[in-house]
């Protein structure tokens, strides 16, 4: 079996708001498909309520649009959820609805919203997720497909998200840069124009400082699990 073939190594980027995925991890969902392995973006609502001459239902139409395109970029495969932009709802059926997508999709990581944010969404992100993949692993939740165990949970960086978050990985992603700034204008939301937060002018800067502390020309930062465990043969063997 190929490496593209495998669920090992493969990703799936949770986000709360179209863009959100998209920001957060692009950097590493190109280093990972550019490698040769599978990521899917799945974005919980498609945040439409946020354009200041649009309505919700039209804008919904044009994020449709720039998640395709976003996706296509990062050559990924790309879901929205049905819910209402500001009116994530962490419940069950929200909970095996991921599920059902992790057991459809088969990651083998995990990347979304750290808890300690500002947006209501987000923090219904992420315990919508912990949640799902917990459902996802247990054979006695008995849904249409079987039981699937996703290696680990990781949190990147976002700008909404950053109370308590700390920076434990960082990632060369300096070849991936001019892509992911690409992407990233594939939605009129990081152009500017629609909110007074900079965002091209943040992620860009933010690559520049991550880089500067993991020592590379641009790095992604991410979190890892609170249970991260390392398991050595020496103490002089530690990294
Ligand atoms: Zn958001």
């Amino acid at each position: 079996m190929s490496e593209q073939e495998s669920t090992q190594g493969s990703l799936m980027v949770i986000g709360a708001h179209a863009g959100d995925a998209e920001n957060m991890a692009g950097g590493v969902v190109l280093k990972h498909t550019r490698a040769g392995y599978r990521a899917t973006i799945v974005h919980m609502t498609l945040g439409e309520a946020g354009h200041s001459s649009l309505p919700p239902e039209r804008y919904a139409l044009q994020r449709q649009e720039e998640v395709k395109e976003s996706a296509r970029l990062m050559g990924a495969g790309v879901v929205w959820l049905p819910y209402r932009d500001g009116e994530l709802p962490a419940d069950e059926e929200a909970k095996l609805r991921v599920c059902d997508l992790i057991r459809k999709e088969k990651p083998d990581l995990i990347l979304t919203h750290w808890k300690g944010s500002i947006h209501k969404d987000h923090t219904a992100t992420h315990q919508i997720v912990q949640d799902a993949v917990f459902y996802a692993a247990l054979p006695s939740i008995r849904r249409e497909l079987p039981a699937h165990r996703v290696r680990g949970i990781y949190y990147p960086e976002n700008w909404e998200d950053m109370d308590g978050w700390q920076a434990d990985i960082y990632l060369d992603v300096s070849d991936i840069w001019d892509e992911y700034l690409d992407m990233l204008r594939s939605h009129e939301l990081m152009r500017g124009g629609i909110s007074s937060f900079r965002y091209l002018d943040y992620y860009d800067a933010l690559g520049t400082l991550r880089g500067c502390l993991g020592g590379f020309r641009k790095a992604a930062a991410i979190m890892a699990p609170g249970s991260w465990v390392r398991r050595i043969k020496g103490f002089w063997n530690l990294r």
